[in-house]
Protein backbone atom coordinates (compact mmCIF):
# COMPACT_ATOMS: atom_id res chain seq x y z
CA UNK A 1 0.00 0.00 0.00
CA UNK A 2 0.96 3.65 -0.62
CA UNK A 3 2.36 5.02 2.29
CA UNK A 4 0.93 8.88 2.50
CA UNK A 5 3.94 10.41 1.87
CA UNK A 6 3.63 9.02 -1.65
CA UNK A 7 0.53 10.86 -1.47
CA UNK A 8 2.16 13.60 -0.58
CA UNK A 9 4.36 13.78 -3.33
CA UNK A 10 1.88 13.68 -5.65
CA UNK A 11 -0.84 15.89 -4.09
CA UNK A 12 -0.94 18.03 -7.41
CA UNK A 13 -2.78 15.18 -8.60
CA UNK A 14 -5.45 15.38 -6.11
CA UNK A 15 -5.37 18.94 -4.82
CA UNK A 16 -6.22 21.51 -6.76
CA UNK A 17 -3.21 23.98 -6.69
CA UNK A 18 -4.75 26.89 -5.29
CA UNK A 19 -5.33 24.63 -2.02
CA UNK A 20 -1.90 22.89 -2.16
CA UNK A 21 0.69 24.88 -3.22
CA UNK A 22 1.02 27.46 -0.30
CA UNK A 23 4.45 27.39 1.80
CA UNK A 24 5.42 25.71 3.24
CA UNK A 25 3.45 22.93 3.11
CA UNK A 26 4.80 20.65 5.75
CA UNK A 27 4.73 17.05 6.00
CA UNK A 28 3.30 16.46 9.71
CA UNK A 29 2.22 13.50 11.52
CA UNK A 30 1.01 15.08 14.95
CA UNK A 31 1.02 18.84 16.72
CA UNK A 32 1.19 19.48 20.27
CA UNK A 33 1.79 22.82 22.29
CA UNK A 34 3.82 24.61 20.15
CA UNK A 35 5.12 21.97 18.12
CA UNK A 36 4.03 20.02 14.88
CA UNK A 37 5.59 16.41 14.44
CA UNK A 38 6.91 16.07 10.70
CA UNK A 39 6.61 13.10 8.78
CA UNK A 40 10.22 12.96 8.76
CA UNK A 41 10.79 12.36 12.23
CA UNK A 42 12.11 15.71 13.43
CA UNK A 43 9.86 18.57 15.64
CA UNK A 44 9.47 21.58 14.36
CA UNK A 45 8.26 25.00 16.65
CA UNK A 46 5.30 26.09 15.10
CA UNK A 47 5.48 30.35 14.77
CA UNK A 48 2.31 30.18 12.54
CA UNK A 49 -0.74 28.84 14.88
CA UNK A 50 -2.04 27.33 11.98
CA UNK A 51 -2.66 31.31 10.26
CA UNK A 52 -3.74 32.62 13.92
CA UNK A 53 -5.89 29.63 15.31
CA UNK A 54 -3.70 27.18 17.71
CA UNK A 55 -3.83 30.43 20.50
CA UNK A 56 -3.83 28.02 22.98
CA UNK A 57 -1.18 25.25 21.57
CA UNK A 58 -2.35 22.70 19.48
CA UNK A 59 -4.35 19.77 21.06
CA UNK A 60 -4.25 21.21 24.39
CA UNK A 61 -4.87 18.03 27.02
CA UNK A 62 -8.68 20.51 28.04
CA UNK A 63 -9.21 21.00 24.57
CA UNK A 64 -9.04 17.42 23.66
CA UNK A 65 -10.74 16.28 26.36
CA UNK A 66 -13.89 18.54 25.74
CA UNK A 67 -14.05 17.29 22.55
CA UNK A 68 -14.49 14.01 23.37
CA UNK A 69 -17.11 14.80 26.46
CA UNK A 70 -18.86 17.47 24.21
CA UNK A 71 -18.99 14.27 21.49
CA UNK A 72 -20.34 12.33 24.12
CA UNK A 73 -23.52 14.11 23.58
CA UNK A 74 -24.02 16.16 20.65
CA UNK A 75 -22.62 16.18 17.29
CA UNK A 76 -24.42 18.41 14.93
CA UNK A 77 -27.01 21.08 16.21
CA UNK A 78 -29.16 22.90 13.26
CA UNK A 79 -29.95 25.45 15.64
CA UNK A 80 -33.59 26.69 15.35
CA UNK A 81 -34.08 22.99 14.69
CA UNK A 82 -32.49 22.10 17.97
CA UNK A 83 -30.93 24.53 20.61
CA UNK A 84 -28.05 23.13 23.16
CA UNK A 85 -26.57 24.78 26.15
CA UNK A 86 -22.92 25.41 24.50
CA UNK A 87 -24.31 27.78 22.21
CA UNK A 88 -26.61 29.80 24.63
CA UNK A 89 -23.24 30.06 27.68
CA UNK A 90 -20.56 30.81 24.70
CA UNK A 91 -22.74 33.49 24.05
CA UNK A 92 -23.25 35.02 27.56
CA UNK A 93 -19.48 34.35 27.94
CA UNK A 94 -18.19 35.84 24.48
CA UNK A 95 -20.46 38.72 25.72
CA UNK A 96 -18.96 39.37 28.44
CA UNK A 97 -15.53 39.94 27.03
CA UNK A 98 -16.34 41.47 23.71
CA UNK A 99 -16.41 45.52 24.18
CA UNK A 100 -19.42 48.18 24.83
CA UNK A 101 -22.69 46.18 23.66
CA UNK A 102 -21.60 43.61 21.36
CA UNK A 103 -23.35 41.02 22.96
CA UNK A 104 -25.33 38.80 20.49
CA UNK A 105 -24.21 36.41 18.04
CA UNK A 106 -24.63 34.47 14.76
CA UNK A 107 -22.32 31.52 14.12
CA UNK A 108 -20.70 30.56 11.32
CA UNK A 109 -17.67 27.82 10.74
CA UNK A 110 -15.43 30.66 8.58
CA UNK A 111 -13.96 33.73 8.80
CA UNK A 112 -14.89 34.51 5.55
CA UNK A 113 -18.59 33.09 6.84
CA UNK A 114 -18.79 35.80 9.73
CA UNK A 115 -17.31 38.58 7.36
CA UNK A 116 -20.58 37.78 4.95
CA UNK A 117 -23.09 37.54 8.00
CA UNK A 118 -21.08 41.18 9.42
CA UNK A 119 -21.73 42.90 4.93
CA UNK A 120 -25.28 41.25 4.99
CA UNK A 121 -26.19 42.60 8.69
CA UNK A 122 -25.06 46.39 7.91
CA UNK A 123 -26.81 46.23 4.27
CA UNK A 124 -30.15 44.70 5.61
CA UNK A 125 -30.52 47.23 8.92
CA UNK A 126 -28.77 50.34 6.93
CA UNK A 127 -31.03 49.62 3.66
CA UNK A 128 -27.98 51.08 1.77
CA UNK A 129 -26.25 49.53 -0.84
CA UNK A 130 -22.86 50.02 -0.39
CA UNK A 131 -19.18 49.74 1.18
CA UNK A 132 -16.23 50.94 1.77
CA UNK A 133 -12.92 49.44 2.46
CA UNK A 134 -9.45 49.67 2.87
CA UNK A 135 -6.66 48.79 -0.08
CA UNK A 136 -4.98 46.03 1.37
CA UNK A 137 -7.13 44.40 2.80
CA UNK A 138 -8.26 40.40 3.33
CA UNK A 139 -11.63 39.84 4.46
CA UNK A 140 -12.03 36.03 2.46
CA UNK A 141 -12.60 34.76 -0.38
CA UNK A 142 -16.25 34.12 -1.13
CA UNK A 143 -18.03 36.10 -3.66
CA UNK A 144 -19.61 38.85 -0.53
CA UNK A 145 -16.20 39.20 1.25
CA UNK A 146 -14.12 39.37 -1.89
CA UNK A 147 -16.05 42.33 -2.67
CA UNK A 148 -14.22 44.63 0.25
CA UNK A 149 -11.19 42.37 -0.13
CA UNK A 150 -8.05 43.70 -1.78
CA UNK A 151 -5.11 42.47 -0.32
CA UNK A 152 -3.92 40.86 -3.81
CA UNK A 153 -5.86 41.32 -7.03
CA UNK A 154 -5.19 37.72 -7.95
CA UNK A 155 -7.92 36.80 -5.41
CA UNK A 156 -10.33 38.72 -7.58
CA UNK A 157 -9.32 37.72 -11.46
CA UNK A 158 -12.05 36.88 -13.79
CA UNK A 159 -14.85 37.03 -10.81
CA UNK A 160 -14.68 40.44 -9.97
CA UNK A 161 -17.47 41.02 -7.58
CA UNK A 162 -20.77 42.53 -8.85
CA UNK A 163 -21.55 44.11 -5.27
CA UNK A 164 -20.36 47.39 -5.50
CA UNK A 165 -17.99 48.74 -3.03
CA UNK A 166 -15.37 51.30 -2.41
CA UNK A 167 -11.63 51.63 -1.43
CA UNK A 168 -9.72 54.15 0.05
CA UNK A 169 -5.75 53.71 1.30
CA UNK A 170 -5.30 51.82 4.65
CA UNK A 171 -2.58 53.91 7.31
CA UNK A 172 1.03 54.46 6.16
CA UNK A 173 2.85 56.38 8.42
CA UNK A 174 5.74 55.82 6.14
CA UNK A 175 4.17 58.63 3.35
CA UNK A 176 4.31 61.50 5.94
CA UNK A 177 6.57 63.65 4.51
CA UNK A 178 9.89 64.75 6.24
CA UNK A 179 9.03 67.15 9.71
CA UNK A 180 5.27 65.99 9.16
CA UNK A 181 3.72 64.27 12.48
CA UNK A 182 3.13 60.88 10.47
CA UNK A 183 -0.12 60.28 13.17
CA UNK A 184 -1.52 63.86 11.94
CA UNK A 185 -0.61 63.10 8.80
CA UNK A 186 -2.53 59.65 8.10
CA UNK A 187 -5.65 60.66 9.93
CA UNK A 188 -6.09 64.05 7.96
CA UNK A 189 -5.37 61.96 4.63
CA UNK A 190 -8.19 59.42 5.60
CA UNK A 191 -10.50 62.20 6.17
CA UNK A 192 -9.14 63.84 2.93
CA UNK A 193 -9.89 60.05 1.14
CA UNK A 194 -13.06 59.69 2.81
CA UNK A 195 -14.09 63.44 0.80
CA UNK A 196 -13.00 62.69 -2.02
CA UNK A 197 -14.38 59.42 -2.47
CA UNK A 198 -17.98 61.12 -1.26
CA UNK A 199 -17.36 64.02 -3.35
CA UNK A 200 -16.71 61.65 -6.79
CA UNK A 201 -17.81 57.83 -6.33
CA UNK A 202 -20.53 57.91 -3.84
CA UNK A 203 -22.77 59.78 -1.14
CA UNK A 204 -22.45 58.96 2.35
CA UNK A 205 -26.51 58.25 2.35
CA UNK A 206 -25.37 55.12 0.41
CA UNK A 207 -22.84 53.54 2.26
CA UNK A 208 -24.21 50.66 4.50
CA UNK A 209 -20.84 50.35 6.66
CA UNK A 210 -17.26 50.97 6.33
CA UNK A 211 -14.65 47.82 7.14
CA UNK A 212 -11.15 47.20 7.96
CA UNK A 213 -8.90 45.42 9.66
CA UNK A 214 -7.95 46.84 12.80
CA UNK A 215 -4.38 45.18 12.00
CA UNK A 216 -3.07 44.84 8.41
CA UNK A 217 -3.37 41.16 8.35
CA UNK A 218 -2.13 39.51 5.16
CA UNK A 219 -1.90 42.97 3.52
CA UNK A 220 1.25 42.94 5.75
CA UNK A 221 0.96 43.03 9.49
CA UNK A 222 0.45 46.79 9.22
CA UNK A 223 -0.08 48.65 13.05
CA UNK A 224 -2.24 52.07 12.13
CA UNK A 225 -2.22 54.77 14.88
CA UNK A 226 -4.88 54.10 17.09
CA UNK A 227 -6.40 57.83 16.08
CA UNK A 228 -6.59 56.76 12.51
CA UNK A 229 -8.79 53.90 13.90
CA UNK A 230 -10.81 56.68 16.00
CA UNK A 231 -11.20 58.82 12.76
CA UNK A 232 -13.02 56.10 10.94
CA UNK A 233 -15.42 55.57 13.95
CA UNK A 234 -15.81 59.50 13.71
CA UNK A 235 -16.68 59.27 10.15
CA UNK A 236 -18.98 56.43 10.30
CA UNK A 237 -20.78 57.89 13.41
CA UNK A 238 -20.93 61.47 11.38
CA UNK A 239 -22.90 59.88 8.42
CA UNK A 240 -25.06 56.65 9.71
CA UNK A 241 -22.50 54.06 8.49
CA UNK A 242 -22.00 51.54 10.71
CA UNK A 243 -18.21 49.70 11.76
CA UNK A 244 -17.26 46.69 10.85
CA UNK A 245 -13.80 45.47 12.39
CA UNK A 246 -12.88 42.48 10.90
CA UNK A 247 -11.28 40.75 13.67
CA UNK A 248 -11.09 37.56 12.62
CA UNK A 249 -6.80 37.63 12.86
CA UNK A 250 -6.48 40.07 15.61
CA UNK A 251 -9.04 38.45 17.82
CA UNK A 252 -8.70 36.52 20.88
CA UNK A 253 -5.71 37.69 22.70
CA UNK A 254 -3.38 38.31 19.69
CA UNK A 255 -2.89 41.65 19.91
CA UNK A 256 -2.29 41.66 23.92
CA UNK A 257 -5.91 42.17 24.52
CA UNK A 258 -8.92 40.07 23.59
CA UNK A 259 -9.70 41.96 20.76
CA UNK A 260 -7.49 44.80 19.02
CA UNK A 261 -10.69 46.95 19.81
CA UNK A 262 -9.59 46.93 23.03
CA UNK A 263 -6.12 47.73 22.09
CA UNK A 264 -6.95 50.63 20.16
CA UNK A 265 -10.30 51.75 22.46
CA UNK A 266 -12.42 51.68 19.25
CA UNK A 267 -15.61 49.99 20.00
CA UNK A 268 -17.50 48.80 16.24
CA UNK A 269 -21.07 48.09 15.16
CA UNK A 270 -20.18 45.10 14.16
CA UNK A 271 -17.35 42.32 14.82
CA UNK A 272 -16.48 39.43 12.62
CA UNK A 273 -14.48 36.75 14.78
CA UNK A 274 -12.65 33.42 14.25
CA UNK A 275 -9.81 31.75 14.02
CA UNK A 276 -8.84 31.12 17.67
CA UNK A 277 -11.73 31.38 19.11
CA UNK A 278 -12.18 27.39 18.92
CA UNK A 279 -8.78 26.51 19.55
CA UNK A 280 -8.49 24.77 15.89
CA UNK A 281 -12.31 24.16 15.70
CA UNK A 282 -14.27 25.29 12.62
CA UNK A 283 -16.09 28.38 14.27
CA UNK A 284 -16.99 32.28 13.86
CA UNK A 285 -19.39 34.61 14.88
CA UNK A 286 -21.13 37.38 12.90
CA UNK A 287 -21.31 40.19 16.41
CA UNK A 288 -23.34 43.07 17.12
CA UNK A 289 -25.84 44.64 19.81
CA UNK A 290 -29.20 42.95 19.89
CA UNK A 291 -30.36 46.21 19.03
CA UNK A 292 -29.16 45.93 15.73
CA UNK A 293 -29.43 41.97 15.71
CA UNK A 294 -33.13 41.78 16.42
CA UNK A 295 -33.67 44.00 13.18
CA UNK A 296 -32.86 40.92 11.09
CA UNK A 297 -35.72 38.70 10.86
CA UNK A 298 -35.43 35.14 10.69
CA UNK A 299 -35.30 34.24 6.93
CA UNK A 300 -32.78 36.75 6.45
CA UNK A 301 -29.67 34.83 7.03
CA UNK A 302 -29.11 31.28 7.89
CA UNK A 303 -26.98 28.14 8.76
CA UNK A 304 -26.87 24.28 8.62
CA UNK A 305 -23.11 23.76 10.47
CA UNK A 306 -22.62 27.47 12.02
CA UNK A 307 -22.72 26.91 16.03
CA UNK A 308 -21.61 23.43 15.74
CA UNK A 309 -22.26 22.03 19.48
CA UNK A 310 -18.86 20.37 19.38
CA UNK A 311 -17.05 23.52 18.55
CA UNK A 312 -18.75 26.07 21.21
CA UNK A 313 -18.11 23.45 24.06
CA UNK A 314 -14.33 23.77 23.12
CA UNK A 315 -14.96 27.56 22.36
CA UNK A 316 -15.79 27.42 25.89
CA UNK A 317 -12.83 25.77 27.48
CA UNK A 318 -10.73 27.92 25.15
CA UNK A 319 -11.96 30.53 27.73
CA UNK A 320 -11.07 28.79 30.45
CA UNK A 321 -7.47 27.86 29.32
CA UNK A 322 -7.25 31.69 28.35
CA UNK A 323 -7.70 32.70 31.69
CA UNK A 324 -6.49 30.04 33.89
CA UNK A 325 -3.26 30.38 31.97
CA UNK A 326 -3.38 34.30 31.37
CA UNK A 327 -2.67 33.75 27.89
CA UNK A 328 -3.37 37.71 27.18
CA UNK A 329 -0.70 38.96 29.54
CA UNK A 330 1.51 36.51 28.11
CA UNK A 331 0.49 37.70 24.58
CA UNK A 332 1.57 41.25 25.94
CA UNK A 333 4.38 40.20 28.03
CA UNK A 334 6.13 37.67 25.48
CA UNK A 335 5.16 39.67 22.38
CA UNK A 336 7.27 42.64 23.78
CA UNK A 337 10.13 40.08 24.25
CA UNK A 338 10.39 38.52 20.83
CA UNK A 339 9.96 42.09 19.61
CA UNK A 340 13.53 43.23 22.03
CA UNK A 341 14.94 39.63 20.42
CA UNK A 342 14.12 40.17 16.87
CA UNK A 343 15.61 43.99 17.19
CA UNK A 344 18.96 42.48 17.78
CA UNK A 345 18.54 40.29 15.11
CA UNK A 346 17.83 43.15 13.01
CA UNK A 347 20.93 45.28 13.80
CA UNK A 348 22.86 42.19 12.61
CA UNK A 349 21.22 41.61 8.74
CA UNK A 350 20.70 44.38 6.46
CA UNK A 351 17.96 42.48 4.84
CA UNK A 352 16.04 42.40 7.81
CA UNK A 353 14.12 46.05 7.62
CA UNK A 354 11.08 47.02 10.28
CA UNK A 355 10.14 45.08 12.89
CA UNK A 356 6.44 45.70 14.41
CA UNK A 357 4.24 43.75 16.84
CA UNK A 358 1.06 44.58 18.86
CA UNK A 359 0.70 41.60 21.10
CA UNK A 360 1.79 38.31 19.53
CA UNK A 361 1.42 39.38 16.11
CA UNK A 362 4.84 40.42 14.74
CA UNK A 363 5.82 41.60 11.03
CA UNK A 364 9.52 41.12 10.00
CA UNK A 365 10.12 42.89 6.77
CA UNK A 366 12.54 41.42 4.50
CA UNK A 367 14.23 43.69 2.41
CA UNK A 368 16.41 44.21 -0.88
CA UNK A 369 19.56 45.96 1.22
CA UNK A 370 20.60 48.79 -1.83
CA UNK A 371 16.70 49.61 -2.50
CA UNK A 372 14.91 48.91 1.71
CA UNK A 373 12.26 47.28 -0.98
CA UNK A 374 10.46 44.21 -0.06
CA UNK A 375 12.30 41.13 -1.32
CA UNK A 376 9.62 38.06 -1.59
CA UNK A 377 12.12 35.57 -3.28
CA UNK A 378 14.89 36.22 -0.08
CA UNK A 379 12.28 35.70 2.11
CA UNK A 380 10.98 32.51 0.86
CA UNK A 381 14.80 31.18 1.25
CA UNK A 382 15.40 32.62 4.68
CA UNK A 383 12.45 30.80 5.66
CA UNK A 384 13.27 27.60 3.55
CA UNK A 385 16.16 27.70 5.74
CA UNK A 386 14.74 28.55 9.09
CA UNK A 387 12.68 25.30 8.48
CA UNK A 388 15.49 23.40 7.97
CA UNK A 389 16.78 24.63 10.85
CA UNK A 390 13.20 23.13 12.70
CA UNK A 391 11.54 26.84 13.13
CA UNK A 392 8.29 27.18 11.06
CA UNK A 393 7.23 30.90 9.92
CA UNK A 394 4.40 32.02 7.62
CA UNK A 395 4.12 35.31 5.10
CA UNK A 396 2.52 37.87 4.15
CA UNK A 397 2.44 41.36 2.45
CA UNK A 398 1.62 42.59 -1.27
CA UNK A 399 4.82 40.51 -2.71
CA UNK A 400 5.03 38.03 0.50
CA UNK A 401 7.83 40.12 1.69
CA UNK A 402 7.11 40.22 5.51
CA UNK A 403 7.97 37.29 7.46
CA UNK A 404 4.52 36.61 10.21
CA UNK A 405 5.35 35.60 13.38
CA UNK A 406 2.48 34.52 14.94
CA UNK A 407 2.92 31.75 17.88
CA UNK A 408 0.84 29.90 20.02
CA UNK A 409 -0.28 32.56 22.90
CA UNK A 410 1.12 30.01 25.19
CA UNK A 411 4.55 30.45 24.04
CA UNK A 412 7.61 30.80 26.31
CA UNK A 413 10.59 33.06 26.71
CA UNK A 414 12.66 30.23 26.05
CA UNK A 415 10.78 29.10 22.89
CA UNK A 416 10.74 32.24 21.59
CA UNK A 417 14.82 32.31 21.70
CA UNK A 418 15.10 28.63 20.48
CA UNK A 419 13.00 30.02 17.69
CA UNK A 420 14.76 33.78 16.98
CA UNK A 421 17.89 31.72 17.39
CA UNK A 422 16.86 29.18 14.09
CA UNK A 423 16.29 32.62 12.37
CA UNK A 424 19.05 33.67 13.13
CA UNK A 425 21.11 30.54 11.93
CA UNK A 426 19.24 30.46 8.57
CA UNK A 427 19.63 34.26 8.32
CA UNK A 428 23.78 33.65 8.55
CA UNK A 429 23.12 30.55 5.86
CA UNK A 430 21.32 32.62 3.36
CA UNK A 431 24.42 35.92 4.08
CA UNK A 432 26.68 33.06 3.31
CA UNK A 433 24.91 31.88 0.03
CA UNK A 434 25.05 35.55 -1.54
CA UNK A 435 28.66 35.75 -0.86
N1 LIG B 1 -10.47 38.07 7.63
C1 LIG B 1 -9.20 38.03 8.01
C2 LIG B 1 -8.60 39.24 8.65
C3 LIG B 1 -8.41 36.89 7.82
O1 LIG B 1 -7.14 36.87 8.20
C4 LIG B 1 -9.02 35.76 7.21
C5 LIG B 1 -8.24 34.53 6.96
O2 LIG B 1 -7.04 34.49 7.00
C6 LIG B 1 -10.37 35.84 6.84
C7 LIG B 1 -11.06 36.99 7.07
C8 LIG B 1 -11.04 34.65 6.24
O3 LIG B 1 -11.14 33.64 7.16
P1 LIG B 1 -11.34 32.10 6.72
O4 LIG B 1 -10.12 31.70 5.98
O5 LIG B 1 -11.54 31.38 8.01
O6 LIG B 1 -12.56 32.07 5.88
Amino acid sequence: MESWIDLYDNMGNFLAPSMAKDHPNLPVVKEEGCYYYGADGKKYLDFTSGIAVANTGHRHPKIVQSIKDAADQLIHGPSGVIMYESILELSKQLGEILPGDLDCFFYGNSGTEAIEGALKLAKFTTERPYVISFTGCFHGRSMGALGVTTSKSKYRKFMQPSHLSYQIPYANVKEAPVGVDPVKYVVDKLEHDFDLLFKHQVTPEEVAAVIVEPVLGEGGYVIPPKEWLHKIREVCDRHGMLLIFDEVQTGFGRTGEWFAAQTFDVTPDIMAIAKGIASGLPLSATVASHNLMEKWPIGSHGTTFGGNPIACSVALTTLEIFKEENLIENSKVVGAYAVEQLKTIQTKYDCIGEVRATGLMIGIDVIEPKTGHGDGDALKRILDLALEEGVLFYLCGNEGEVIRMIPPLTITKEQIDDGINMLDQALQKYTNELK
